[in-house]
């Protein structure tokens, strides 16, 4: 009865829409007692929009823009879909570098540029938003605002967590103001902020050294040593594809409640089989 009740259990999952890509998910699920969240992209919906410009040097607004999107065309972070409207084709740039954690460079007019975190490109800056700069090696030329909406559902999973004993955590490299009012206003247990991909697998490793049996999820390029770490992953559909192959199972719902549903489907194969 063994392999029909895991077949039953993987099409249920796959119903529910997680799709399982290696056999211990149905066995690691039911022992979770953490779940360990991304933020952007995870818990939020990706969706990011720049919501205003504050120009720090004698640039014009659509400069700024422009020049953003063309350094971010490469990237696949939810941030760089912010500038996506704001490209101009004739703008080009060379040398690309994608600094995971922290943002995107590259060459325009023989002129090295970076876009990215407060934390990398103006640390001097306490920021309450979520917001990324322009800089060049003189320093930072202008700020963007920007919105990183919740999930409707993070609310209700949250809650269902804490209902059932799981306890939470947001695992971000952000460094904002914004990441404390996300975990405060969802009541998430613990926040690791300002954290690199390194700090990440470091703090999956004390959780696993007290005794937690941690389920990681994710979406970015960054989120994946985390993801193949974990003892059991969750990549987002919407992720990128290094995210995708790192984990032990990808959300096709677009709905985060089905984590919980697929822990319970889950346990009740294993007390069948049992
Ligand atoms: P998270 O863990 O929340 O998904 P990341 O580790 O991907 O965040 O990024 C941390 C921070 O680095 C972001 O909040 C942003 O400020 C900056 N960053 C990362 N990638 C990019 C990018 N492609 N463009 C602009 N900023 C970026
Ligand atoms: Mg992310």
């Amino acid at each position: 009865a063994t392999p029909t009740a895991l077949t039953v259990a993987t099409s249920r999952l796959s119903r529910s829409g997680v799709l399982v890509r290696r056999a211990h998910v149905l066995d690691t699920l039911p022992k979770v007692t953490r779940i360990v969240f991304d933020k952007t992209g995870t818990l939020t919906r990706g969706e990011v929009a720049v919501t205003s410009v504050t120009l720090l040097a004698d640039l014009h607004e659509l400069q700024v823009l422009a020049m953003a999107a063309a350094l971010e065309a490469q990237s696949e972070h939810p941030i760089a879909r912010a500038f996506r409207p704001c490209r101009d084709e004739r703008l080009q740039v060379s040398e690309r570098q994608n600094r995971v954690g922290r943002g995107v460079s590259g060459l325009i007019d023989g002129t090295r540029w970076h876009l990215g975190s407060g934390a990398w490109l103006a640390p001097d800056n306490q920021d309450a938003e979520l917001c990324v700069y322009l800089a060049n090696e003189q320093g930072p030329v202008a700020r963007f605002e920007l919105t990183d909406p919740l999930r409707e559902e993070a609310d209700a999973l949250i809650r269902d967590c804490r209902e059932q004993g799981i306890a939470t955590t947001i695992l971000t490299g952000d460094s904002s103001g914004q990441a404390e009012r996300v975990a405060e206003r969802l009541g998430v247990d613990t926040l690791i902020k300002h954290a690199s991909p390194d700090d990440k697998l470091a703090y999956l490793r004390s959780c696993d050294q007290a005794g937690e049996i941690c389920l990681m999820v994710g979406d970015g390029i960054n989120d994946a040593p985390v993801l193949a770490g974990a003892h059991v992953s969750f990549a987002m559909a919407g992720g990128t594809d290094i995210a995708k192959n790192s984990a032990d199972a990808i959300m096709l719902a677009d709905d985060l409640r089905h984590i919980l549903t697929a822990r319970h489907i889950s346990a009740r194969c294993r007390r069948v089989i049992k």
